[in-house]
């Protein structure tokens, strides 16, 4: 196997034991981008040469004797998140040209346990969409079948991580942006609990449901990545002051024995894809001969989560996104007046998708209307949360598919928004309950595409999640399959 396909956590042996240095991880890295990337466009800006120089960087560190958690590993980094210096774009023109003058708190952080960034990842612009198809700088591929998405909207993160262009990478969750793409790619891409990683940095799509979190190509990499990001950050007043448990440990536990698991019965229907529904039945079965008791469960709500979703964040998307006016960021198209200025930039900056959500989020938060919509898209959303707390009062984890179908073609449903909003229905409640899950892959298709499964917890169980996961991909091997390089 070439080291471009291997976990962090097995590099990191190899460069203990002197096998290998950083700079030779990188070397396969840039060899497997210069085969594939032309094809895959999973990157927004290469960081070639400043690899290499970080590469030396931490060679050196690590000679110290310094314990880096992520030491000479590569990372690449979504295009939404704020890079000291390096062009941050979000897949818009509005911010072409916008060069932050600080680092996310994840960013600061994965620096500074050793990791080497390598570059910003494509996205759906502002990270509003499932396809990673709204992108101005050109849709991502998806690895496994290059006429297939890799969904979205970190779908840049996930392909890159699959094809090998990356060993882990960092994606944003909204409504399901790193779940889905993981699950499309065949990879592991966890939603941490609201609050527990900062999202200083994390430039705006809605933000009382944002997080970031780790998409890696195995659970116990989602440990590694998890512990080096999370925790309580002073620069955001909604990160949590909680005792971070070690992460790692719950990959090396994988009796489920006692442990009750519960499959809503809103989420299987009619409407899911026949590989899916497979997937689902087989890993029951798979949680079940590792001890755990399936059961089925009820989320009542469930309806209302994607109508109240596409309510609550266009919302917050149109305060959010008003800052973009040509004055202090990006892109500036001269007008004959300030006005002018401000429409033919925002115009000319923002995309269709991005337009549309600022017209429903104005829309419904105008006077008259506020009430009817977004007041009652709040009450509903305790709803779809007091659903959960119910749920976990019977179980312990609930199991769900990713998606409704595997990954869907380029062009399939970028004209039909409903269509487009229909393939984060599982993932959506999670946001708006503000709790943690977790996707990995579950099986694969007959056209042998990934399909993800989602495990679901209690807020702040990310350890139990891991651990669950863990005994699941130490079962199944599921998750070592590669599309390249196997
Ligand atoms: N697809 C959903 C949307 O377009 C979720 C995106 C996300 O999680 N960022 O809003």
């Amino acid at each position: 196997m070439e080291l471009c396909d291997m976990p962090a956590w097995k590099l990191k042996e190899l460069i203990r034991k002197g096998d290998i240095s950083p700079e030779d991880i990188l070397d396969s890295v840039f060899e497997r981008i210069e085969e594939v990337e032309r094809d895959l466009n999973s990157y927004i800006t290469i960081l070639k040469e400043e690899a290499y120089n970080q590469a030396k960087e931490i060679k050196a560190r690590l000679q110290k004797g310094e314990d880096l958690p992520l030491g000479g590993i590569p990372i690449a980094i979504k295009d939404i998140l704020c890079t000291k210096g390096i062009e941050t774009t979000c897949a818009s023109k509005i911010l072409k040209g916008f060069y932050p003058p600080y680092d996310a708190t994840v960013v600061e952080r994965v620096k500074r346990a050793g990791a080497i960034i390598i570059g910003k990842t494509n996205l759906d612009e502002f990270a509003m969409g499932s396809s990673t198809e709204n992108s101005a700088f050109g849709p991502t591929r998806n690895p496994w079948d290059r006429e297939r998405v890799p969904g979205g909207s970190s779908g840049g993160s996930a392909a890159a991580v699959a094809a090998g262009e990356t060993i882990l990478a960092l994606g944003s969750d909204t409504g399901g942006s790193v779940r889905q793409p993981a699950a499309f790619c065949g990879i592991v891409g966890l939603k941490p609990t609201y609050g527990l990683v900062s999202r200083y940095g994390l430039i705006a799509y809605a933000s009382s449901l944002d997080q970031i979190g780790p998409m890696t190509k195995d659970v116990r990499d989602c440990a590694l990545l998890l512990q080096v990001i999370a925790g309580k950050d002073e620069k955001d007043s909604t990160s949590l002051k909680v005792d971070l448990p070690n992460y790692l440990e719950a990959c090396r536990h994988h009796d489920l024995s006692g442990i009750k698991i519960g499959i809503p019965r809103e989420y299987i229907s009619e409407s899911l894809d026949p590989s899916v529904a497979e997937v689902m039945e087989n890993s029951k079965r798979v949680f079940e001969k590792l001890g755990a008791t399936v059961k089925e469960i009820s989320l009542p709500h469930t309806e209302y989560a994607l109508p109240t979703y596409y309510i609550i964040a266009p919302a917050e998307a149109s305060s959010n996104l008003a800052r973009y006016d040509g004055v202090q960021y990006g892109l500036r198209v001269k007008g004959k007046s300030l006005r002018d200025m401000y429409l033919e930039t925002r115009t000319k900056g923002f995309g269709d998708e991005v337009k549309r959500r600022i017209m429903i989020g104005t829309y419904v938060l105008s006077a008259g209307y506020y009430d009817a919509f977004y007041l009652k898209a709040l009450k509903v959303r305790r709803l779809v949360k007091a659903d959960f707390d119910e749920a976990f009062k019977e179980v312990d984890y609930i199991l769900t598919p990713t998606s409704p179908t595997p990954a869907f073609k380029l062009g399939e449903k970028i004209e039909d928004p409903i269509l487009m909003y229909l393939s984060d229905v599982f993932t959506v409640p999670v946001n708006l309950a503000g709790i943690c899950a977790i996707s990995i892959n579950g099986g694969f298709s007959k056209e042998n595409l990934p399909i993800g499964i989602q495990l679901i917890g209690r807020a702040l169980d990310e350890f139990g999640l891991l651990k669950i996961a863990s005994a699941f991909e130490t079962e199944t091997e599921l998750q070592g399959c590669r599309p390249f390089g196997r």
